[in-house]
């Protein structure tokens, strides 16, 4: 497995708006920031800070269960060592 653990019964996938990369994570919202070109947020910014702008440029496509985490994690993995793309 390739984006998440063996054993996944459940993960998210994503497509990012700014830098197209597809991903699968185990966190499921609607939108996340992206792994590959997003900033984390600071955490060790106390409350009266001003908050970090956090762009959260990937958007969940749909959220993935069961034996298809694993297919889909095969076939992200191939579209980034260079598949086709087709399958979508
Ligand atoms: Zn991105």
């Amino acid at each position: 497995m390739y984006f998440v653990p063996d054993g996944t019964k459940v993960c998210g996938f994503y497509e990012c708006s700014e830098c197209g990369m597809r991903y699968l994570s185990l966190v499921i919202a609607p939108s996340m920031v992206c792994p590959y070109c997003g900033e984390e947020v600071d955490m060790e910014l106390g409350p009266d800070d001003e908050m970090p702008e956090s762009f959260e440029e990937a958007k969940l496509i749909r959220v993935v269960e069961g034996d298809d985490v694993e297919k889909m994690d095969v076939l992200l993995s191939l579209a980034i060592t260079g598949g086709d793309c087709d399958w979508l």
